[in-house]
């Protein structure tokens, strides 16, 4: 499967090139990058996680020679891979610590086990903070000189980046924004790492589907419960349509998950003054091009700007992510070139 993005021919490209691998518990994306950010290649397979690491592993090392000989390069002139995964990570062994969508892959040496198969040196990186580098590096915070990535999904991934610098963390757990604590109430709903009161716990597409779920078992009426009860599956994308017709149930579940992400936020801009805050991942209510979308977004920037420094509110860009689902495999490349570049490791 190819991405719909519009890819660069080679002979445009700009030396050297980059691959990227995008390690999801559905897809495994791959791309290859040149080096000011454009993509010359793009791969998308299953990840079939139930065959292993080990498979998986051999399957993203073909996709790199794949990628190169889908463009006629050879897969030495490839500079260096990049590899995002889903965390917690061990970066410095190279290893998945717990991946809830991985399951039976804690401790494989995953980036090592890539680096074999490609025949290259491997930089390993969260698939959030892969993300956020492709965001700062080519997408919506492209020039900015930081930028805070929320991604919105089964989970609330994370990513920081501050000038050139992946926020990573004394023990791999830095830029974990979604398990930032926004409830300490005693009432503060249960967030699947464990914890009470997480933002992951109030505005992931899981707990948006079981905050709605609780109302109507409630029996709140409207639209929402009439789909449920016609037999239709409650998912965030039909609380966008029934937002989009007025239900009460749906429009206030939406509008509730965007109030708790405006107050992660100032958080985050309290502690890092990013310039830019992107919000990426499936969960985007079809961005700025829908009426859900800029609703959604619109009581995020109202709970900010409620709670933040007027100078904050003012100058801090929040928006939505620019790269789409291609971010991680794009920022993986991005994160490789900056290793080889000698920025880190
Ligand atoms: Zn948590």
């Amino acid at each position: 499967m190819a991405s719909d993005r519009t890819l660069l021919p080679l002979a445009r490209a700009r030396q050297p090139l980059y691959a990227g691998l995008d390690l999801g518990g559905t897809n495994i994306k791959s791309a290859l990058v040149d080096d000011a950010g454009d993509v010359v290649a793009f791969h998308s397979e299953p990840t079939h996680a139930s065959r292993g690491p080990e498979d998986a592993a051999a399957r993203m090392g073909r996709a790199v020679h794949a990628l190169a000989s889908r463009v006629g390069v050879a897969a030495a002139d490839i500079a260096r891979v990049g590899l995002g995964s889903p965390g917690p990570l061990d970066l410095e062994a190279g290893t998945i610590v717990r991946a809830g969508n991985l399951p039976g892959w804690d401790g494989f040496p995953l980036r090592d086990r890539v680096a074999s198969h490609a025949g290259c040196a491997v930089t390993f990186a969260n698939d959030a903070n892969a993300a956020a580098y492709g965001e700062f590096w080519v997408g919506s915070a492209r020039g900015a000189s930081s930028l805070v990535l929320l991604t919105l999904g089964t989970g609330v991934g994370g990513g920081i980046i501050i000038g050139d610098v992946n926020v990573e963390g004394a023990h791999s757990h830095g830029s974990e924004c979604g398990h930032m604590i926004v409830d300490p109430s005693p009432a503060a709903r249960m967030c699947p790492c464990g914890q009470p009161g997480h933002l992951e716990a109030y505005a992931s597409a899981t707990s948006l589907t079981a905050m709605a779920a609780e109302q109507l078992a409630a029996g709140v009426g409207g639209t929402l419960a009439e789909a449920v009860a016609a037999g239709e599956q409650l998912t965030p994308i039909l609380l966008a349509r029934e937002a989009e017709r007025g239900d009460r149930v749906a429009h206030g579940v939406l509008m509730d998950a965007a109030r708790w992400l405006g107050i992660g936020i100032v958080s985050l801009m309290h502690a890092i003054d990013p310039a830019v805050v992107a919000l990426g991942g499936a969960m985007t209510f079809g961005r700025d091009d829908h009426p859900v979308g800029r609703a959604f977004l619109a009581r995020i920037r109202d709970e900010v700007h409620r709670r933040t420094f007027p100078l904050l509110a003012e100058r801090t860009s929040i928006c939505y992510a620019g790269l789409g689902g291609d971010a991680g495999a794009i920022g993986a490349a991005g994160l490789a070139r900056l290793a080889h570049r000698g920025h880190s490791g």
